[in-house]
């Protein structure tokens, strides 16, 4: 395996997208992702329009799994407001499980080795990649691309700027029954301290995932006092959490979720997906953009291994514009609204005025996403 071109660390949805694409291009890549496939993922599974035409490019048909379609936004406060409005691009309902899955076997289909395996260091000298693993393999490739999420041992050992800063957040999903709950509709409930969105996936189940800050959840000890004295002081939340039957037997949680600003490029590796940074997951395209990053990292890649003329310093140059350029926007954004919604004494006052005005909501989600990519 050490003949590969492109080593991929993490293979998730970032990291199975540049699997995908660069081997649609005759590129010879590994990747290496700790766990097997399917598993479910802590993750709000609206997966928006944008993308939708480029996975099929890379022959990923979303409605073959049973995908829903998704075009209506609530949002609800907690002090009972509510609106409706059509999302202006929309997306689907797909559980995590199944679409990272899809995704792992079009890249199998299509030769991709995998190894699954932690990968504890990444070094680079001579113009080589060395990748270690915890189980002690060695692979070597002259280009890495860092697609392993949102947090890792390798953001230590590369003494990442944002690993030593405060990630106060922590996410919590699962999955319920819920007959009750319209196929078409992502809903958006605001709790203090936090967020859930709410939507069906193509089993049927509702996915019910929330975000929420530390403070205000080490206030209530644990999670079960936390969802009900806190996530249900949401008047639509309560009457979700005393109706609809769990699927899993525990939920899913992450813990030290970060917004703040990544580099782009480590060490020489090209960071992708949430290893590059992560949107608010209110605005709903941190999956759409992982694979959008993706696909800007495999086209650069593919240059700089035809191109002799081409180096790696133009690459990781290049690299880090088109990021900026592509998602700088959505990112101010995203972090605008989220201080709306959570920020101390603007909350009530920005959701009074969210929630009244419809378009001004239209405009902003419009902010926090980019054109369908057509291929
Ligand atoms: C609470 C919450 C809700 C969200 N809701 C939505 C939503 O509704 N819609 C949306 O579009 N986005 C949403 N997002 C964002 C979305 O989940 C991410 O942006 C997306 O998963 C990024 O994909 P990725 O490939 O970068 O990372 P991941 O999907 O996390 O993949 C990283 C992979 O790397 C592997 N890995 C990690 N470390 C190593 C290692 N050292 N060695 C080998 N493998 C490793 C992991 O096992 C994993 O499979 C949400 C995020 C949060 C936190």
């Amino acid at each position: 395996m050490d003949n590969s071109e492109v080593i991929i660390v993490g293979g998730g949805l970032a990291g199975l997208t540049c699997a995908i694409q660069l081997a649609l291009m005759g590129q010879k890549t590994l990747v290496i992702e700790r766990n097997t496939y399917p598993h479910h993922k802590v993750c709000g599974e609206y997966l928006s329009n944008e993308i939708i035409p480029y996975l099929g490019h890379l022959g990923i048909f979303l409605p073959t799994v049973g995908a829903v379609t998704i075009n209506t936004l609530q949002f609800t406060t907690v002090s009972g407001k509510s609106i409706e409005l059509k999302l202006p691009l929309g997306g689907m309902g797909i559980s995590r499980y199944a679409l990272d899955h899809l995704l792992y076997l079009r890249a199998v289909g299509l030769g991709v080795p995998f190894i699954f395996d932690t990968v504890t260091k990444i070094d680079f000298k001579d113009n080589i990649f060395e990748v270690t693993t915890a189980g002690k393999a060695e692979f070597t490739a002259p280009l890495v691309i860092g697609a392993y999420g949102k947090r890792s041992v390798l953001d230590k050992s590369m003494n990442r700027d944002f690993i030593n800063k405060k990630s106060d957040w922590l996410g919590v999903k699962a999955h319920y029954k819920w007959e009750d709950f319209p196929e078409n509709v992502v809903g958006l409930h605001h709790f203090n301290g936090g967020y859930g969105g709410i939507s069906k996936t193509e089993t049927g189940a509702v996915n019910f995932c929330y975000l929420a800050s530390y403070k205000s959840f080490k206030a209530e000890k644990d999670m079960e006092n936390f969802t009900r004295n806190v996530v249900g002081r949401n008047p639509f939340l309560n009457s979700f959490l005393k109706t609809a039957t769990p699927v899993f037997e525990h939920p899913l949680t992450i813990a030290q979720i970060s917004f703040h600003n990544k580099k782009k490029v480590e060490n020489h590796v090209l960071m992708c997906g949430d290893s590059a940074g992560l949107i608010h997951p209110l605005c709903g395209n941190g999956m759409a953009m992982a694979i959008h990053s993706a696909k800007i990292a495999s086209e650069l890649m593919f240059h700089f291994l035809n191109n002799k003329g081409y180096g790696r310093a133009q690459l990781e140059y290049d690299y880090q514009d088109r990021w900026n350029a592509t998602f700088n926007r959505r990112m101010f954004t995203g972090r605008m609204i989220q201080s709306m919604l959570l920020g101390k004494g603007v909350a009530e006052f920005g959701l009074s005025i969210l929630a009244r005005s419809p378009r001004l909501l239209g405009t902003l989600i419009k902010q926090t996403h980019g054109k369908p990519i057509v291929c």
